[in-house]
């Protein structure tokens, strides 16, 4: 019943000791046993469940163990290892700010990208590279179609807040975006869904998306 019963890594639960988390929350202890044996998250948690942490842990730790894996070198153009896509620009900036105190020392770098802000900035950020990527749907479409910033080596993808993303419309944005990492990742990426509700619409994602996934609901 503590995170260091976990194997998250030693520098991992430094920081979580950092940031005073001492117990689980009830979706933690679920969802990161799950999602480190590799397994694919369908997760139905609320805000306050302490759903950030629950796929954040998991992907730091993993993108910790795996620094090895080598990116094409092509000009100007950067490949995250991973992808969190959340509905608004207040949520993105929440996670990114958690992911970077949980990654604090451990090498991995997060950028943040949302829109309604100069997208240059966030270009100029990208080229200094990125391994774990937090972005709204929107901005992420404008930004690919740059072409600057590749999916392929995609192998963490985590949804939050699913049912309100496809409620502020972005169900198009998102299948643009699971396709672009799909060809080349067939087999390597895992995904977890986090959703408040689990209407049909959601179900549908579920089962587009996920493969012999795991459906947690807390
Ligand atoms: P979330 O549901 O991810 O938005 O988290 C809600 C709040 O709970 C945030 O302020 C987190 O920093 C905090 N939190 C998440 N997990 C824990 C934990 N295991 N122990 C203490 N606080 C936590």
């Amino acid at each position: 019943n503590t995170f260091a019963e976990i194997d998250l890594g030693e520098l991992l639960n430094q920081n979580i000791r950092r940031c005073k988390y001492v117990k689980p929350t009830p979706i933690q202890r679920h969802a990161i046993p799950i999602a480190l044996a590799g397994r694919d998250l369908m997760a139905c948690a609320q805000t306050g469940s302490g759903k950030t942490a629950a796929f954040c842990f998991p992907i730091i730790s993993s993108i910790m163990r795996e620094q090895y894996v080598q990116r094409p070198r092509v000009a100007r153009t950067v490949y995250p290892l991973a992808l969190i896509l959340s509905p608004t620009r207040e949520l993105s900036c929440q996670i990114h700010d958690e992911a970077k105190k949980f990654s604090y020392q451990t090498g991995v770098k997060v950028v943040v990208a949302y829109g309604g802000a100069p997208i240059n900035q966030q270009l100029r950020e990208l080229e200094r590279g990125v391994d774990i990527l937090v972005a709204t749907p929107g901005r992420l479409v404008d930004l690919l179609e740059r072409a600057r910033l590749s999916l392929q080596m995609i192998r963490y993808l985590a949804l939050d807040e699913a049912d309100r993303m496809l409620d502020m419309g972005f169900e198009p944005q998102i299948r643009k975006i699971v396709e672009q990492m799909d060809l080349p990742n067939r087999g390597v990426r895992q995904t977890m869904l986090f959703s408040a509700t689990f209407p049909r619409e959601i179900q549908r994602l579920a089962s587009d998306f996920l493969s012999n996934y795991i459906f947690l609901a807390v």
